[in-house]
């Protein structure tokens, strides 16, 4: 059974680099009917590993991701990874190594002076003097000394690394008795029973080490993916300020959680120059292998085409419940579809989409000045009061924007007036300003009476 996980150090929150790597690992457990675990790997930073994981979890929630099982949290585990500490001693695959703060930092040195790589010299590894007293040991894995150490990612290929260059004896217990980082992340990988490994690249030149963790202990190795980074349109690390926030601020800009995922998934994968993926596509077609060799690049328009895009495709009652973040309610709206359909193809996020509907559904509070002195006159003011006269002795019912658009029409027949007459001044009284959608929305959104009292209110606001 493929037994993929997420394992995020906890920094308080999830970013979108974690967030596609958790994608990819997500996809390729549930494509094969398989496990997807979450590991918080917070063996140094304890406490903050609660509130990471609820981050994390309200982050999966928002974009439909679920994983199995309970959390593992490694700070819950140390007495496991002593027990391996304690095999591998007894199994003297490790030791022991008593090298004071002196002696080491007298090593690094003496190795600078020379242009070497700084590394452990093996000098406790077959000691068998006297134990030096008052220094709490290190516990050292035995690494191989030359040789390679290769593996086949299922990205990059075949990867190979000499030992010499990469390795030494490294630390898997500190003095204090607690473990590090490569010997608990090879531990429980394999007794999470993790087949498959998908993980950002900067993780590449740990997998010797946990490679050599993993054969110490005789545990299966997995395969690996490593997955190139995401780099900032100039090729860069990617920051903040490009984007590489807490995921739930993309809630909180407006953004729908499909078009962050359509976003992420082709941020580093693609199927022929297929753009749209639904969740059931990604999940049918993506497959690691497929995953680019090179880094790829942020790109926030695209983002913001894909959103526009699953705005532009949403059903209503969507819509209406992702509007009600941003404070705006129109579930028992009359006119919610006609609304929806006026902003949906405007609106490249939620936010904006919230923000043009406050502008038609709230009564303005002020008019724009620029608009009114170009649109607004002795004769306009004179057409919007017959025009609000004109609908108030309409026989016909007025409800749709078709209805309003011929009652619009037979009313400038009447008084011999051209639209460009009428349809700015009646948008600046309606919505405050000269931009507005289609104007017979506007009235239809608004209904008969609501639009007689704005043009009242603008016309007594104008007069003073
Ligand atoms: N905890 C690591 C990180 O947040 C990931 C480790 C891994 O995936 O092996 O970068």
């Amino acid at each position: 059974m493929i037994t993929t996980r997420f394992a995020p150090s906890p920094t308080g929150y999830l970013h979108i680099g974690g967030l596609r790597t958790a994608l990819y690992s997500y996809l390729w457990a549930r494509k094969n009917s398989g496990r997807f675990l979450l590991r918080i790997e917070d063996t140094d930073l304890k406490r903050n590993s609660q509130e990471a994981a609820q981050a994390i979890e309200e982050a999966f929630k928002w974009v439909g991701l679920s994983h199995d099982d309970e959390i593992v949290y490694q700070s819950e585990r140390f007495d496991l990874y002593k027990k391996y500490v304690q095999k591998l001693l007894d199994e003297e695959k490790a030791y022991y190594c008593y090298m004071s703060r002196e002696e080491l930092d007298a090593l690094r040195a003496e190795q600078q002076s020379r242009k070497e790589r700084p590394r452990y010299d093996g000098r406790y590894r077959d000691f068998t003097g006297e134990v030096p007293v008052g220094i709490e040991p290190v516990v050292r894995i035995k690494a191989p000394l030359s040789g390679t150490i290769s593996f086949v990612d299922g990205i990059k290929g075949e990867v190979s690394f000499q030992a010499e260059d990469i390795l030494d004896d490294f630390i898997i217990a500190r003095a204090d008795g607690t473990p590090t980082y490569n010997f608990v992340v090879a531990i429980d990988d394999a007794l999470m029973g993790m087949t498959d490994v998908i993980r950002g690249d900067d993780h590449l030149s740990n997998t010797p080490k946990q490679i050599v963790v993993y054969k110490a202990l005789g545990f299966e190795i997995p395969k690996f993916y490593h997955v190139p980074m995401i780099l900032n349109p100039s090729g860069k690390k990617l920051s903040k300020r490009d984007g590489a926030m807490d995921v739930m601020e993309y809630q909180k800009m407006g953004y729908l959680p499909e078009a962050l995922l359509n976003f992420l998934i082709r941020l580093g994968w693609s199927h022929g120059d297929q753009e749209i993926f639904s969740f059931q596509e990604m999940l049918s077609l993506f497959d690691p292998s497929d995953i680019n060799k090179s880094a790829s690049a942020y790109n926030g328009e695209k983002l913001l085409w894909l959103n526009a895009h699953y705005i532009k495709n949403a059903s209503y009652s969507r819509l209406t419940q992702e509007l009600k973040r941003f404070d705006v309610n129109i579930e028992d709206h009359d006119k919610q579809e006609i609304l929806v359909d006026a902003l949906r193809e405007r609106a490249k996020t939620i936010a904006e989409f919230a923000n043009m509907a406050k502008s038609i559904l709230q009564m303005p509070l002020s008019y724009d000045d620029k608009a009114v002195k170009k649109f607004i006159g002795e004769d306009s003011l004179e057409n919007l009061v017959k025009y609000s006269a004109y609908l108030q002795i309409s026989e016909k019912p007025l409800h749709l924007p078709i209805e309003f658009e011929e009652i619009t029409k037979q009313f400038m027949a009447k008084y011999n007036l051209k639209m460009k007459n009428l349809a700015q001044p009646l948008r600046i009284s309606l919505v405050g300003t000269a931009v507005s959608p289609s104007v017979y929305d506007v009235l239809s959104i608004l209904g008969t009476d609501e639009v007689n009292m704005r043009i009242q209110k603008f016309i007594q606001t104008i007069k003073g």
